[in-house]
């Protein structure tokens, strides 16, 4: 089956006792049993539910995975993934990515010295001298929020390998739709299914996706211990958003396109980050990896001051000042000063996120009026 036909099939039954086409919200917190033990495959609610079960069977089906675990939010996912790990493991990871990851990491784990190092992945070399005996695994982000920077997935997995050591790619900013993770030799795919997957900007979700028994038996004693799981109803709205997630990707990367074709032209403008522009450092491995560059797009100015930023994004009409992103809307945010604050000043700085970086998720509007909101704004 191709994507399209995925998104829209895979692992989808009608529902047995009534035929209909999507499945029902299970608005259940249990389940009948025949005898203890004796019962139609769920138990207790927390463990399991039908409609996060045909949301798994999706997720699972999109990123070419025999097994997905839904989680309450893409930060739960993170979570249950760091907790498969132990005091005095050591984790990989990038010097750029979602500012929530980093403290997560730092904030939650750390103090439970399970440790991190954080590098610059676009350069193989330097994952390499950041392992140690103690390294389980190497958190990949790409592209990366917010700089864009592409890691090389299929050259760090190989690294990783080769010593026993799982990758877990988080593949939010590109959706299964541009990018495959697991065919690239990842170990497991995580998504924020608040953003593309569920698409519409109305639901908080989770997921991660993968063909590795050991680390889906490993999560799934995670949901069930610990029970971060998503409600019915909003895995009802992720499936719902999903069935259109080729079609919304499709459009918002063609607004991209021309969004960052405009701003990489304009005189104000210092820098763009996409990863479709010939000039990005990464363009290549882009398009090695990527079957399109996605819809998200970042830039400073040439006068790199945080008002000056604010003040630009102050004028927008179309482009909402929001985070998030990956919804049919376009929204517009500022990550040093919001999601992104929680990284310390210097870090920030040291991985090249200026005080005038403006991140922009391009929705599915229509381009050339996106062009002239950002055009009057200037
Ligand atoms: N991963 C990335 C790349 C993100 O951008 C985000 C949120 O912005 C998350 C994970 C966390 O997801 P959630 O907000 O669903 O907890």
């Amino acid at each position: 089956m191709k994507f399209n036909t995925k998104a829209i099939h895979a692992g989808q039954e009608p529902e047995e006792t009534s035929g209909a086409v999507m499945p029902p919200i299970f608005q259940t917190s249990t389940y009948a049993q025949q005898a203890p033990g004796v019962n139609k495959g769920h138990e207790y609610a927390r463990v399991t539910n039908p409609t996060r079960t045909a949301l798994e069977k999706l997720i699972a089906g999109l990123e070419d995975a025999d097994q997905c675990a839904c989680f309450a939010s893409g930060c739960a996912a993170m979570d249950a993934v760091i907790k498969m790990f132990r005091p005095g493991d050591h984790v990989i990871a990038s010097d750029d990515l979602y500012g929530g990851t980093y403290r997560l990491f730092r904030e939650v784990f750390e103090p439970y010295n399970i440790r991190f190092s954080f590098v610059d992945m676009t350069d193989t070399d330097t994952v390499q001298e950041a392992i140690t005996p103690d390294t389980k695994l190497i958190w990949i982000e790409t592209p990366t929020n917010p700089i864009l920077r592409v890691v090389d997935i299929e050259a760090v997995t190989e690294i990783a390998r080769d010593k026993d050591i799982w990758t877990v790619v988080d593949n939010t900013f590109a959706s299964p739709y541009l990018q495959k993770p697991l065919n690239l030799g990842a170990d497991a795919v995580l998504h924020s299914t608040t953003k593309y997957l569920g698409g519409h900007s109305d639901v908080i979700g989770g997921a991660v996706a993968s063909s590795n028994e050991e680390i889906m038996e490993k999560l799934r004693f995670q949901v069930k211990t610990t029970g971060a799981v998503p409600g019915p109803m909003d895995c009802y709205l992720t499936l719902r958003g999903i069935k259109t997630l080729h079609v919304r990707v499709q459009r918002s990367v063609e607004n991209a396109r021309q969004v960052a074709k405009f701003l990489d032209a304009h005189p104000e403008v210092d820098q763009v980050n996409y990863p479709g522009l010939p000039s990005h450092p990464q363009h290549q491995i882009a398009k090695k990896q990527m079957s399109d560059f996605g819809a998200m797009v970042s830039f400073s100015l040439k006068d790199d001051s945080v008002e000056t930023a604010q003040n630009f994004m102050a004028q927008t009409d179309i482009f909402l000042l929001a985070e998030s992103l990956g919804g049919v809307e376009s929204l517009i945010s500022h990550p040093a000063s919001m999601t992104h604050a929680s990284i310390p000043k210097e870090v920030r700085e040291a991985a090249g996120l200026k005080d005038s970086l403006i991140r922009l998720s391009v929705g599915i509007e229509d381009g050339d009026d996106l062009v002239k909101d950002l055009e009057q704004a200037f």
